[in-house]
């Protein structure tokens, strides 16, 4: 390189690539160029060309500079990721076991974003200039300009209702100038009191505390109030509270792609919409939003997860909707959950961090009873209405005729509300049309050739598909195994299969399948949600999807036609997973008028969860899980790892598993246990052993887990080894 030989001075830094190396490469600063520390840069791995960042790490001055390659590019239009930033991805590396080049890589998650945008046409108005004759239609067109700014010719037009050659007559007539515009203008901002509800006195007291906390540093609230409570109106005006100190905030969601009627509320409030940030957003979109947290523009950010990681310049609240969910959970090549991480972003940077839910997780529960956390509690609906009133079907007793899902006293109840002009909803959490596909004859059942699981039939698709990696094939006509023709039987229920029955009940009744797999992607769901909450459905069958945060205020009833489903699995966090996901199911009954009312078919009707559901109080099922983990040392009480071995040979993958247990440093404060076969013992093709790493709370796992993977046997034959921390299932 010809600049070594005029400069001998060659300066050099730590970059993190986004690959999944301990640590930082150190490459060469091309002359001319400075980098600090979180300069975003573009640097030469193997044969192509990566973004990373340069990091806070002592580059490695042994290496010859001869052999160091250079940077490539300098992004010094793009502002370098701050101090806190950097401490939180240092940070989640390290609690993660994860490489801090795969968590710097969620940061640089929009290339684009970097590249100055191109400038696009639009229209001004010339000073002084008048049409040779007034028309409304130029009237409005002039009206709509008097703020100033060039507006793009469409945008022009539809702003003042117009057609395009009203605006080209006025160019021609010199009225109006093309001129070149930055392609997305600034963007309005939110006006605090816009839209203000006046809150209850809970709601107002809860507001005041939350406003109060900005001035404590590193705090978090968790807000546990009834679903309907009007948690989401008291957490805007924490919002409000940081726009008003300049900050910006972040509204982390579950289910993120679906919350157009989010989006909605929040613009009816502050009169501007959010920016989104998740997976299905375009890659335009992302770069101006990326661009926009950086600079400051961005004032709120509502998204998924991975928002977490993006460079907000002053960030200064995060809300964690729906904090008990399991979406917050990332099982990706950096296992970490949102929630608990928000937590640290906001310990690092000393500002608030809210959790909402009408169903805490226990951690967070625990962690408010211990004092950690703050606690506002608002045990009752904000518009009054009273909760649902549950009742149990005994279906061992009272269950449906053979062949039936629905029991006659769910029916009735469906028919009542559909004659009083209510909305039901019908809720299984399986997908497709049965669980299980088998023949009559011969007994084969259709099983997925790359997983351990059931290939589960869609119905409306004619095919069978397996729900964990994907996989996909026609029903066929005879059974592969005997040749029988015509002999498959559906065993159990799906969401299509209710949906049948329901048609067959109720063919008046205009019904409606609410599920992920549903043909026509996210784009059709979220005209579908909108339908439902207009009311424009009678009968709603839905899985998990439905619920999750959507409001709709026409449904009265709702019936939970396996209340059973998730208890069956050996998981310990099955109960507390189960009685959150019924009881905010079901809370969606009468959400805003009252009279809500909601079923829950069931086997074990004097199952605790199920005893808590119907209950109204919910304290004592949260302190008998609190008391039985706390009695096994499970989480929050202890901590917990689990170490995933995974590869395509079984034999040797376990073998894998039992070297690395033998390898395992001796410490009395760790359990160890396995290997065993993972929940799902093989997907896409890979067998998968676990080992669960159990310690008491002060215990440094990470760095007992740290050093036993660094001195334990090395994976290799396409073995893979994966740590999650505080796994979800164990
Ligand atoms: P949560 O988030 O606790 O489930 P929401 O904030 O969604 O509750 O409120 C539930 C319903 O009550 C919504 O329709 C909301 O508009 C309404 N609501 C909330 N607070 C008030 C208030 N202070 N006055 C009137 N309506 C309210
Ligand atoms: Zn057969
Ligand atoms: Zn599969």
């Amino acid at each position: 390189m010809l600049f070594d030989d005029l400069d001998p001075t060659v300066t050099i830094a730590s970059v993190l690539v986004p690959v999944a190396v301990p640590g930082a490469y150190t490459y060469k600063v091309p002359p001319g160029k400075t980098v600090v520390p979180g300069t975003i840069v573009k640097v030469p791995l193997g044969p192509r060309e990566v973004i990373g960042a340069v990091w806070d790490i002592e580059p490695d001055a042994a290496i010859n500079p001869d052999k160091l390659k250079s940077i490539t590019h300098v992004y010094d239009e793009t502002p370098p990721l701050d101090a806190d930033l950097r401490r939180f991805v240092d940070w989640v590396a390290n609690w993660t076991l994860g490489a801090p080049g795969m968590v710097v890589r969620m940061v640089l998650r929009s290339e684009e974003a970097l590249e100055p945008e191109a400038p696009v046409p639009g229209v001004r108005k010339v000073e002084g200039a008048a049409p040779d004759r007034m028309t409304p239609a130029r009237q409005r067109v002039l009206h709509t300009l008097e703020d100033g700014f060039s507006w793009t010719k469409s945008g022009l037009a539809h702003a003042a209702g117009v057609s395009a050659s009203v605006i080209d007559g006025l160019i021609k007539q010199s009225v109006l100038e093309v001129v070149l515009m930055p392609a997305s203008p600034p963007l309005p901002k939110p006006q605090l009191d816009y839209g203000k509800k006046p809150l209850t006195p809970a709601q107002e007291a809860a507001a005041g505390a939350l406003a109060q906390s900005f001035d404590k540093g590193a705090t978090v609230t968790l807000i546990d109030g009834v679903t309907g409570s009007g948690k989401t109106e008291v957490y805007f005006e924490a919002i409000a509270e940081a726009l008003r100190r300049d900050k910006q905030a972040l509204i982390l969601l579950p289910e993120i792609a679906l919350t157009e009627q989010f989006l909605r509320r929040f613009e009816q409030r502050f009169g501007v919409y959010p920016a989104e940030w998740h997976s299905e957003i375009t890659p335009k979109k992302r770069a101006r939003v990326w661009r926009g947290v950086a600079s400051g523009d961005v004032r709120v950010v509502i998204g998924a997860r991975s928002s977490l990681f993006l460079p907000f310049q002053n960030l200064g609240l995060i809300i964690v909707d729906e904090e008990h969910d399991g979406a917050f959970k990332q099982d990706d090549r950096v296992s970490y959950s949102a929630r608990d991480m928000a937590v640290v972003r906001g310990h690092i940077s000393k500002f608030p961090v809210v959790l909402a839910s009408a169903t805490p997780s226990i951690e967070s529960r625990v962690n408010a009873e211990l004092g950690r956390y703050g606690l506002i509690e608002l045990p009752e609906r904000a518009s009054g209405a009273e909760l649902p009133e549950l009742r149990a079907i005994d279906m061992r007793l009272d269950g449906p005729e053979h062949g039936r899902w629905l029991a006659p006293g769910l029916v009735h109840a469906i028919k009542d509300a559909f004659a009083a002009g209510d909305q039901s909803l019908l809720f299984l959490n399986r997908r497709g049309y049965a669980p299980l596909t088998l023949c009559r004859t011969c007994g084969h059942r259709f099983q997925c050739p790359q997983c351990t699981a059931w290939l589960v039939e869609h119905r409306f698709q004619k095919r069978l598909v397996c729900h964990h990696c994907g996989h996909v094939e026609p029903v066929p006509s005879t059974c592969p195994s005997c040749q029988s023709k015509d002999t498959l039987v559906a065993c159990g229920p799906g969401v299509e299969r209710v949906a049948e029955e329901v048609a067959d009940l109720f063919p008046q009744a205009r019904t409606l399948v609410l599920s992920s797999d549903i043909a026509g992607g996210p784009e059709r769901l979220k005209r579908e949600m909108k339908i439902v909450e207009e009311g424009g459905a009678d009968i709603v069958i839905g899985t998990q999807l439905v619920a999750k945060g959507h409001n709709f205020p026409k449904l009265k009833l709702v019936g939970v036609v396996d209340a059973d489903l998730g208890l069956a699995n050996g998981d310990p966090r099955a109960a507390e997973k189960t009685f959150q996901l019924l009881a905010q199911v079901t809370g969606r009954a009468g959400r805003v008028t009252g009279g809500g009312k909601g079923y829950l078919q069931s086997y074990s009707t004097d199952h605790p969860v199920i005893k808590a559901l119907l209950s109204s109080d919910k304290n004592a099922f949260y302190q008998a899980e609190i008391d039985a983990r706390r009695a096994a040392g499970l989480p929050p009480f202890g901590r917990l790892a689990a170490v995933i071995i995974s590869g395509p040979d079984r034999g040797f993958a376990e073998g894998f598993a039992r070297a690395l247990v033998r390898a395992a440093p001796e410490d009395r404060a760790v359990t160890l246990l396995g290997p065993a076969e993972a929940a799902l013992a093989m997907v896409r093709g890979r067998y998968r052993f676990r080992l669960l790493a159990m310690a008491p709370r002060q215990f440094d796992l990470q760095s007992y887990l740290r050093a036993w993977l660094a001195n334990g046997p090395k994976p290799s034959k396409g073995l893979r080894v994966q740590v999650d921390i505080d796994p979800q299932q164990f």
